[in-house]
């Protein structure tokens, strides 16, 4: 427990909740205690990463649990990843079941860099990770059924919401085991109210498991934590660097 301690207090972690996970310190760790693909550790090393970020060291080990997290780290300080290495854990491998894993971003240029880190992370495994660039030629071309064809989706809430709007839906989220809401300060501030009711909108659609949630912030935003503390399930927050609460 004190060696635990020392790693966090080194390296910033600041963790509120019960049942802490204890960090991780090397990338090796997630195939010697949670079995983690070999070819997942092989692209790790091959994009050039050698050891976990502060935020990676908790929130990784917290989602392999399958904590509902909120996570507060600086900017570039490797959030993408924080999540991706759990889902692409999670989801093990691609199947047809539908849409398993949703991110959602403040904007098109972020969803898009998010979509691109999950190639790069998930290359050799086979999964259909989908980015809605243009809804409307997502209507045209692929419909409903598209979203069958996918495993994962990464997408701005405008557009996530547009299409979950018609009955019956143009994209079905019923096989959605993770959520996660990328850069939630943002979304949160941006038109107050208006975020929440798509985030409610867009979690109703997600029907079918027990989703489990995870919220990435670059900044320590109130609404943020109160909003998580109210609807995440035994929330683990996981803040690095200053003390600010
Ligand atoms: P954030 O979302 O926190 O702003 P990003 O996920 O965009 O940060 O990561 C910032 C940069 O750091 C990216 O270029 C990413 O490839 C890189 N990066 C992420 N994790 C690591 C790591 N463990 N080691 C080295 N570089 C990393
Ligand atoms: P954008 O989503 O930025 O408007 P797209 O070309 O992807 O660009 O959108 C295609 C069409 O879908 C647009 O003409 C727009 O009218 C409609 N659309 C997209 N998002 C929404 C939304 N949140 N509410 C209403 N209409 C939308
Ligand atoms: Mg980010």
């Amino acid at each position: 427990q004190e060696e635990i301690n020392h790693v966090r207090n080194q390296h910033r972690i600041h963790v509120y909740g019960t049942d802490i996970p204890v960090p991780i310190v090397t990338f090796e760790e997630l195939s010697s205690q949670y079995k983690l693909n070999p070819q997942i550790i092989k692209n790790i090393k091959a994009v050039g990463y050698q050891i976990p970020t502060p935020i990676q060291m908790q929130a990784i080990p917290a989602m392999l649990h399958r904590r509902e997290v909120m996570a507060c780290a600086p900017t570039g300080s490797g959030k993408t990843a924080a999540f991706i290495l759990p889902i692409l854990h999670h989801l093990q491998e691609p199947r047809k079941d539908g849409l398993r894993a949703l991110v959602l971003a403040p904007t098109r240029e972020l969803a898009k860099q998010t979509y691109l880190e999950f190639q790069r992370l998930s290359e050799g495994l086979g999964f259909r990770i989908l980015y809605i660039n243009k809804t409307s030629s997502f209507v045209n071309k692929s419909g409903a059924k598209a979203s069958r064809k996918f495993d994962i989706l990464v997408s701005t809430p405008n557009r996530l919401v547009y299409l979950l709007k018609p009955n019956p839906p143009l994209i079905k989220l019923s096989s959605v085991q993770w959520l996660v809401v990328d850069e939630s300060d943002k979304l949160f501030e941006e038109g107050k109210t208006g975020f929440r009711d798509q985030l409610a909108a867009i979690y109703k659609a997600c029907d079918g498991h027990s989703v489990r949630r995870a919220m990435f912030s670059a900044t320590f935003a109130y609404d943020v934590e109160e909003w998580c503390k109210l609807h995440l399930d035994n929330v683990l927050q996981i803040y690095i660097g200053a003390r600010n609460t």
